[in-house]
């Protein structure tokens, strides 16, 4: 039998409209969820990215600014830039738009932000929060793709996880939070050298290497969970994921599609993050 298909698009309107009024009940109060977004440089794809958060969160009611600056930008201007929005009270989250421009030591600028308006959840001290399993900020793809196995009731508690990638923003982090739920995780990476056999024992399969039909049918176990976080650009222009989709979903138990899974996940996470640093300088004030 197919595989049921993880529907990120249809979750994330659920929970942007969940949001929605989480919003109008701020604005009640007196405060307007506040996002900064920096985007450097001429990327195509980070200003469809940049487009996409923004125009979400203006429909959920977050108010959205969006700071660009010409790919020659010097660090000490972004730096200059997010030390101004640290301190604007109107802003609550600080998006920092990635990649970078090259010149730009992008971690340098990462820590600039402060802590508490790291929408992204990639500063140090988030990061940390979540090794040490306390609170603060999740990146918000990992715990899209978290919301997404919840809300399919994907058993993890005792299952075998695999995570193919080990970046600071996606791999590492869901593997952290994989951990939490009590799953036994294995992160694979470009120097693992037998990823076909260590996949095809996952119960969940997480394919986060950035690499066109990556995953394979032979590589997953009857009835597992598939999810994939991969967006890659096809020469004829079309975006696909790191799995192959047609023939994997035959063996497979869950799998996300691309587009449509995990990406629209991401934006929702990210909105859940902004209006929850809403809510707590609220309730702090
Ligand atoms: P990255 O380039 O920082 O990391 C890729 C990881 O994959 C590395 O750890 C590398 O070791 C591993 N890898 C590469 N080739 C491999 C191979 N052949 N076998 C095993 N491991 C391999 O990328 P990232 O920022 O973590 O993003 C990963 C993918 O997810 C990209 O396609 C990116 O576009 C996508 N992404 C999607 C969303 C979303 O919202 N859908 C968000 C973030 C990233």
């Amino acid at each position: 039998m197919a595989a049921q298909i993880l529907d990120g698009k249809s979750l994330a309107a659920a929970l942007r409209a969940a949001l929605k009024q989480k919003v109008d009940v701020l604005v009640q109060r007196g405060v307007r969820p506040g996002l900064a977004v920096i985007l450097a440089g001429d990327e195509a794809a980070s200003r469809v990215y940049v487009r996409n958060k923004t125009l979400a969160a203006e429909q959920v009611g977050v108010r959205s600014q969006l700071h660009e600056f010409k790919s020659d930008v010097v660090e000490s201007t972004l730096l200059q830039k997010i030390s101004a929005l640290n301190a604007d009270p109107a802003i609550h989250s600080i998006l920092v738009q990635l990649p970078l421009p090259r010149q730009i030591n992008a971690a340098r600028v990462l820590e600039a932000v402060a802590p508490a308006k790291d929408v992204d959840g990639f500063h140090a001290a988030n990061l940390g929060a979540l090794l040490a399993g306390r609170p603060g900020a999740v990146p918000c793809t990992p715990a899209g793709v978290m919301r997404l196995l919840e809300h399919a009731g994907v058993a993890l508690a005792g299952r075998h996880a695999v995570v193919i990638g080990r970046s600071n923003i996606v791999g590492k982090p869901l593997a952290l939070l994989l951990l939490q739920k009590d799953a036994t995780v294995t992160i694979c990476h470009s120097k693992s050298g037998n990823l076909s056999e260590i996949a095809c024992r996952a119960d969940v399969l997480v394919a986060a290497a950035g690499r066109a039909k990556l995953v394979t049918a032979p590589m997953v176990k009857p009835g597992a969970c598939v999810i994939d976080v991969g967006v890659n650009r096809l020469a004829d222009g079309k975006l696909a994921g790191d799995v192959d989709f047609d023939a994997v979903r035959q063996v497979a138990g869950w799998i996300t599609p691309v587009p449509g899974g995990v990406g629209p996940m991401t934006i929702a996470m990210l909105l859940e993050n902004c209006v929850r640093a809403a809510a707590r300088e609220e309730s702090a004030s």
